[in-house]
């Protein structure tokens, strides 16, 4: 993949300096430290708030001193003649070298550009910008994005969310994945191991990251982030790993280091053993509350598992006597207290970010308690959903919209309290966004369970891509984008749209 393959002009300024990307780091081999390229993973920001955000980069290559300076800068224009914020950071090898600079003061609502340099090199530049003010009228251009398994496809859904010109990146989860590459992928990971120590784990967000696509998505826009079972282990939760690992909690540890080593979340969030915070919220003008929650490191076990393991199952509701136990909890106590005390009743939107499908999804007829379930999503946690979505029924929270991934499948559904009660009033809308490259279930299995939902609009699984959306005062509108993932080159195109009303929750086709 070549740099002249990213279309617009800006794109390629934003890249420049980063010609060694297509190298994976770990084969750089240079006789001069001069020469190793040191911003090869590229840069970031995120968490963008009214007055600052995170910027974030990670040296590179052999030879790196203990402690390296990082110098930053960040202008009000891209040629950086008018720099309103620069500073100094110190990069440890105990922390692979990554920077998390956070500049503070800024004007809301604006557009910056950042940079860094160190050892006598300049990292490419990147496109940020601050919140709106809390009381200024706003809108939002968002896409969100989940599920980027890199072995499996090509990242030719990052070129077109770099050129969608948004203010902000959503990624819901599966950042990277622990597994090896099974032969003729697509591409090959850089290890036979299934991931689990700390080198392990920083050497596959190298990989993932050394993409170039991935990393002009990363430069043109500040991103939001909440990460799933893959940063870590498939389906795990809590502290309980799929295969009940009996060091789990240092497989954590090291996964959770590692994870904040690569992206842009404040140093505040640095993680302490096997605990990190990622929890965010934060106000968009008067136009929306964004709420972004974790379902992974505070949930119960899944109910139910296989034989002699952990992880999910996907079961009978009448064979799994735990199925309605209200003790349960997908957010766990202290969370799920935070949410619903947390919902905004002035503002239109509500957005909540989070990894999973919540709406019902049954694979067989759910009359009378017949249904069948995957018991890692919410399903799992039957309870739970009913209980949130209770809250904003019981408080009419405006404008709820809950945002997924995980399922590498685009579904559009109605929330409802009850599923089980034909009367329970829709209280919010779904956007559960597909994978970038990771594999889907067939779509004749998704088909096959359409009379089973009747409250899913919408069930593809056979796209890859993201969802683009439009967010104003009045109005949600959403564009599912769909890509060709064994194409590098592939184009984007409209596959549906869907739209709700800041007055009615549900999506409607159009
Ligand atoms: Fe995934
Ligand atoms: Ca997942």
């Amino acid at each position: 993949m070549t740099l002249t393959r990213l279309p617009a002009p800006n794109r390629r300024r934003l890249l420049q300096g980063s010609a060694a990307l297509t190298f994976a780091p770990w084969l750089l081999r240079h006789a001069n430290a001069a020469d190793v390229p040191r911003f090869s993973l590229g840069i970031a920001s995120g968490q963008p708030h009214a007055s600052g955000m995170v910027l974030w980069t990670r040296l590179t290559g052999a030879g790196l001193p203990k402690q390296v300076t990082v110098h930053w800068e960040l202008a009000r224009d891209e040629a950086f003649t008018n720099i309103v914020a620069h500073g100094d950071e110190v990069a440890e090898a105990d922390w692979a070298h990554s920077v998390h600079a956070e500049p503070a003061g800024l004007a809301p609502g604006r557009w910056y550009w950042y940079r860094f340099q160190a050892l006598g090199q300049q990292s490419p530049a990147g496109r940020t910008r601050t919140a709106p003010a809390p009381d200024a009228n706003a809108t939002l251009n968002f896409a969100i994005t989940s599920c980027q398994r890199w072995d499996v496809g090509h990242y030719a859904a990052w070129r077109h969310v770099a050129d969608e010109q948004l203010d902000v990146v959503m990624f819901l989860g599966d950042y990277i994945y622990e597994y090896p590459s099974r032969p003729g992928s697509v591409r090959q990971v850089e290890g036979l191991w299934f991931v689990k120590t700390l080198d392990q784990y920083r050497a596959r967000y190298a990989t993932h990251k050394s993409d170039p696509s991935l990393q002009a998505a990363h430069a043109s826009a500040p991103w939001l982030l909440v990460w799933d079972d893959h940063e870590v282990d498939n389906d795990y939760a809590n502290l309980q790993g799929q295969d009940l690992q009996t060091n789990f909690a240092a497989q954590r540890a090291a996964a959770y280091r590692a994870y904040w080593e690569h992206m842009p979340f404040p140093k505040s969030a640095r993680p302490v053993g096997p605990d990190m915070r990622i929890i965010n919220r934060l106000a968009w003008g008067t136009l929306a509350r964004i709420h972004l929650v974790d379902d992974r490191q505070y949930r119960h076990v899944q109910i139910c598992p296989k034989p002699g393991r952990g992880g999910s199952n996907t079961v009978s509701q009448k064979m799994c006597p735990e199925f309605m136990d209200e003790r349960r909890s997908l957010l766990g106590a202290e969370q799920e207290r935070w949410l619903a005390d947390g919902w905004d009743l002035k503002r239109p939107w509500n957005l909540l970010a989070q990894q999973t499908l919540m709406a019902r999804y049954s694979w067989t007829d759910p009359a009378d308690g017949g249904g069948t379930y995957w018991t890692d999503g919410w399903d799992g946690y039957t309870p739970a959903r009913n209980r949130l979505l209770g809250t904003v029924a019981q408080r009419s929270v405006p404008g709820v919209v809950v945002l997924g991934g995980d399922v590498h499948s685009n579904y559009v559904a109605d929330l409802k309290p009850d599923y089980d009660d034909a009367k329970s009033p829709v209280v919010a809308s779904e956007f559960c966004g597909t994978s970038i490259t990771s594999l889907p279930l067939p779509q004749a299995r998704i088909d096959a369970a359409r009379a089973f939902n009747p409250h899913v609009h919408y069930g593809r699984g056979d796209q890859r891509g993201y969802m683009r959306f439009a967010l104003d005062a009045k109005q949600l509108q959403m564009q599912v984008r769909v890509v060709d993932a064994l194409n590098p080159a592939s184009g984007v195109t409209t596959a549906a749209r869907f739209t709700v009303d800041a007055a009615k929750p549900g999506a409607v086709p159009g």
